[in-house]
């Protein structure tokens, strides 16, 4: 079989190597002429996510790649413990989260795609396609095209796949909120600890790596979105001091930072009701950007998912419906952490008294079905 994958970030790399896997014959076409690089924000895996690395067989190579986070403390604006969990899965599970920069995670996709019999093309953005009866065309904006038996839309938010699938599907919105992140050094902290904080401001996050550096990450509530190219970058440390002033934080952290990452507004997509055609097919943040952390497992999960469907001669209905639960429950379980970081002071106030509780009772068995999900092989 031969598949066009459209997009080469985490969806499309994992696809592709899930897809080669199976023996197809795969091409990504990448809009970016440069490879993924050590460009971005950071990104953390949860043990689903890992789980996916690992049916595909590169676990190893990704958590080479970052460092391994074994606790989630949470903190309330005024520096009061709200909880203290293991971080991105159960109790008993003895696989680390994994915190790495995002251009690592495609790089090391894209490598190992490519090793395992992948071809990648660059500089090649889809502009159109064409479903007929005997498979898929694929036109680009430098006039190229390339034919298939099945085209996988991982082009991401803003997927043109999306829309050249369904000219109705629904598109992204401003969700409220930007993100700021960057490293600071020689502040010390906790090592292996995730921290994540309700401010005022919205959350923030620190998480000293081995190194001795600390990532950290604002997630910045804001009901209309900024401008945020206005800001010279070496702004950004003073500007969120400022917005974080009231809170307990380290804020010695955006003193000491010595890199800043692109920032960037945050989004949400309404449900996309079609996520697949007789020869079309969507995988990542093109079909749910899920938020909470887990937009790159699950695509890693869809892309198991979809190869073990494809793998088994069914239809890709069968891959929307072994899909569609649990990136609802996803998309709900999202939308609540985003309230949770955007709260007003009356919100925030209630928060603080019942995510102990939530915390301490019930982390485990509100989050099993996310973290212990079994995805099976590949052959
Ligand atoms: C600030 C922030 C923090 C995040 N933190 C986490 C986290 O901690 N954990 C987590 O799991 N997830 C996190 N996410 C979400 C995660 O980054 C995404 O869910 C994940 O990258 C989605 O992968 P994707 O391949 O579907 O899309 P993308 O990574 O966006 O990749 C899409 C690719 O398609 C290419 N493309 C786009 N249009 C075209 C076209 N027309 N033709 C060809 N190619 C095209 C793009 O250049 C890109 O390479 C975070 C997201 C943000 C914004």
């Amino acid at each position: 079989m031969r598949i066009t994958v459209i997009g080469g970030g985490v969806a499309g790399a994992a696809t592709a190597l899930a897809l080669r896997r199976t023996g197809a014959e795969v091409t990504v076409h990448e809009a970016y002429q440069d490879p993924a690089g050590a460009v971005g924000s950071f990104i953390s895996l949860a043990a689903n996510g890992l789980r996916g690395l690992a049916a595909l067989g590169c676990l190893p190579e990704v958590q080479r790649r970052g460092f391994a986070v074994a606790e989630q403390r949470m903190w309330s604006a005024t520096g009061r413990l709200l909880g203290a969990m293991p971080r991105g899965r159960l109790a008993g599970d003895t696989l680390r989260s994994v915190t790495l920069m995002r251009g690592q995670l495609v790089e090391a996709l894209r490598t190992e795609a490519e090793r395992a019999g992948a071809t990648l093309r660059t500089g090649q953005r889809l502009t159109g396609l064409t479903e007929h009866a005997d498979g898929v065309r694929a036109e680009f904006a430098d006039g190229s095209t390339t034919e298939a038996d099945l085209l996988v839309g991982a082009d991401g938010l803003w997927s043109a796949t999306r829309t050249l699938l369904d000219p109705a599907a629904p598109g992204p919105a401003y969700a409220g909120l930007y993100s700021v992140s960057g490293r600071a050094e020689g502040v010390p902290g906790d090592p292996s600890v995730f921290n994540l904080t309700f401010g005022r401001s919205g959350a923030f996050v620190h998480l000293p790596a081995p190194d001795g550096s600390t990532w950290w990450s604002a997630q910045v509530a804001a009901p209309e979105p900024p401008d945020l190219a206005a800001v010279p970058q070496a702004d950004w440390p003073d500007r969120l001091a400022g917005l974080y002033r009231h809170e307990q934080l380290p804020l010695a952290l955006l003193r000491a930072t010595t890199e800043v990452h692109r920032p960037t507004l945050m989004h949400t997509l309404p449900a996309v009701p079609t996520w697949h055609s007789r020869r079309v097919v969507l995988v990542g943040d093109a079909a749910h950007p899920v938020g909470a952390g887990q937009g790159a497992s699950m695509a890693l999960e869809d892309a198991v998912v979809l190869a073990q469907v494809l793998q088994r001669g069914g239809p890709l209905a069968e891959y929307d419906r072994l899909r569609r639960d649990r990136i609802g429950r996803m998309l709900k379980a999202a939308a609540a952490n985003r309230d949770a970081k955007t709260a007003g002071p009356l919100a925030r106030r209630v928060n603080d008294v019942v995510l102990p509780l939530f915390f301490r009772h019930f982390h485990d068995r509100s989050t099993a079905w996310l973290y212990t999900h079994e995805l099976g092989v590949l052959a």
